[in-house]
């Protein structure tokens, strides 16, 4: 028989990055004794962030519980899901991570260029691989996206089947391999308690063009083109890279790749077979000029107007031996993740001053999202996983709601579908999912590749209250007694814009608190440091649920002297 532990205490299921958000993806996993992380990602910061570099969770909870760490588990080789594995190894230790082939070699580079000296191990698995890490059984589902080797992740535990799609379409005429949609369904018929899906395109109605469809409209694009072709887009896009390679030999063109992370997925890629290039099609870029402007294809990172990627030193003429000239016609083919809009006006403006022509709207400028599964497909996947409770995850709160509200009109009950953000987590029980308590989650913000910089905190604080404000909680207490001398006062900084409704939220706030305090008082002996964790967890939450916020929260304790 196992611990009797296990059967006393629920699993648990959160993100410590990922809801809210497109980027940071991160989805724990934990029981009493085991903890397995399912992806770890990275965000890119916005326009405003001056001095930041990276946005990655707050680890703290996976330090704290280190010992419990099993494996990491990688869905697919994007940044939103790889991108802070060289932090978190070096925060915290992973035993092994698993992953598809090519994300396992991206991982592989990505922790080489950082110079990450820990010894980390990582294997290889496959549509077919059963894996045992602590108390669960993990295996895999294939699916399609604009990287090959995605997949989903099924986690089997004590409790009940935990099912994370990752990031997936249905695309029944990919470039790669078929999407497992017979195992989806078996799944489904064995029953999955919980389901985890990717949200990013719940706006969208109908079924995302396939891969196939999206070849026709770079053609066209090809086909208009007399001068030279400069194509930037995701480095990480391989199916996309593959069929702007394979235009480019139709239209009698040769490729020329510049911008360092092109150079080397596009490297990488080659070698493991995911991109196919004859070598006679690639030029290098000092010996371009020996090509007529109608025979050239610049494939370059930079579609999202990052200040150092190829296309804006193109733009603005400090990208060595590579200048516009007048004929140039320039495709942005991913479109522009929000708050990277003046960066990519910018860019835009300074290749049409120097002559080109810009493209920042077709059908194959839908790049980042053409990954991703429209409304008729999130139905289609929750038909078949059939899911008994439902979290929408990977993305923004508008995209989870929809997620969710499509779940619903399908006949999930409402109280089976969780909204939840960052930090928020669910309890799964024999087969039941509820509500658990919050764990720190917020943003951190690295400066380089410095994850113990100061300036780290002291941004982080600062966008908080820039942001999210601040909320003080004054507590008179008698400790000798174990009670409240007063009602909690509950003061709010910086969250102007709600007006009266911040009577509500405060008065609320306060209550709140004062049932927990009680409820702590009358069960065991406390500390100071229990009385400010219960209010900083209720004080947020309740914060959370109403405002989609994650103010500052500071308790203030005072007591009582005899
Ligand atoms: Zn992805
Ligand atoms: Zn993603």
């Amino acid at each position: 028989m196992q611990g009797k532990n296990v059967l006393i205490s629920p699993i648990k299921i959160y993100a410590l990055g990922g809801l809210g958000e497109v980027g940071k993806n991160t989805y724990c996993i934990e029981s009493e004794n085991d903890l397995i992380i399912l992806d770890a990602g990275v965000k890119f910061p916005e326009d405003d962030l001056v001095g930041v570099d990276y946005v990655i969770p707050n680890y703290s909870h996976l330090k704290d519980n280190q010992q419990k760490i099993r494996a990491l588990f990688i869905t697919h080789g994007h940044e939103d899901h790889i991108g802070g594995i060289p932090f978190l190894v070096k925060t915290v230790k992973i035993p092994v991570i698993y992953a598809p082939k090519l994300a396992a070699a991206l991982i592989k580079q990505k922790l080489e260029d950082q110079k990450i000296k820990e010894k980390i191990k990582i294997v290889e698995y496959d549509s077919d691989s059963v894996i045992t890490a602590g108390e669960f059984k993990v295996s895999f589902i294939r699916v399609t996206h604009s990287i090959p080797d995605s997949f989903g992740i099924c986690v089997d535990t004590k409790e009940g089947r935990i099912v994370d799609t990752g990031d997936f379409k249905i695309d029944l005429t990919p470039v790669g391999p078929d999407i497992e949609i017979h195992k989806m369904s078996r799944i489904g018929v064995e029953g999955v308690d919980l389901l985890l899906a990717d949200s990013t395109n719940a706006e969208k109605d109908g079924w995302t063009p396939s891969e196939k469809n999206v070849l026709d409209s770079i053609n066209e694009i090809f086909d208009k083109a007399n001068g030279r072709l400069i194509i930037s887009t995701f480095s990480s896009n391989i199916s996309r890279i593959q069929q702007i390679v394979d235009c480019t030999i139709k239209h009698n063109r040769k490729i020329v790749i510049v911008g360092r992370s092109m150079v080397n997925t596009v490297e990488i890629a080659l070698k493991f077979g995911y991109i196919k290039i004859p070598s006679s099609m690639i030029r290098d870029i000092d010996t371009m000029s020996d090509l007529k402007d109608s025979e050239t294809v610049i494939l370059c990172t930079g579609s999202q107007g990052e200040p150092m990627a190829a296309l804006s030193r193109i733009a603005n003429g400090t990208f060595k031996g590579l200048r516009i000239i007048p004929g140039d016609t320039v495709v942005f083919s991913s479109s522009p993740i929000p708050g990277n809009g003046v960066s990519i006006q910018r860019v835009v403006n300074q290749l049409t001053r120097a002559g080109a022509d810009v493209i920042t709207s077709s059908v194959f400028v839908d790049i980042h999202s053409s990954g991703h599964p429209s409304r008729q497909e999130l139905r289609m996947n929750l038909k078949l996983y059939n899911p008994k409770y439902f979290m929408p995850a990977h993305g923004e709160y508008h995209m989870l709601k929809l997620h969710g509200d499509i779940a619903r009109q399908l006949g999930i009950p409402r109280e089976n579908i969780f909204i939840l953000g960052n930090g928020d987590t669910l309890l799964l029980k024999n087969h039941k999912v509820v509500d658990g308590d919050r764990i720190p989650a917020e943003d951190v913000y690295i400066d380089g590749y410095d994850i113990n910089g100061v300036s780290t905190a002291v941004i982080r604080d600062r966008k908080i209250l820039q942001d999210d404000g601040m909320v003080s909680v004054m507590l008179v207490i008698d400790s000798k007694a174990s009670k409240l001398m007063c009602p909690p006062k509950v003061i709010t900084v910086g969250f102007v814009s709600y007006g009266k409704y911040e009577d509500h939220l405060t008065r609320h706030a306060s209550m709140h608190v004062q049932e927990a305090l009680q409820e702590l008082f009358s069960s065991k002996k406390v500390t100071f440091n229990d009385i400010k964790n219960t209010c900083r967890s209720v004080v947020s939450k309740y914060y959370f649920r109403k405002t989609q916020r994650n103010p500052m929260i500071i308790p203030l304790v005072m007591n009582k002297v005899n």
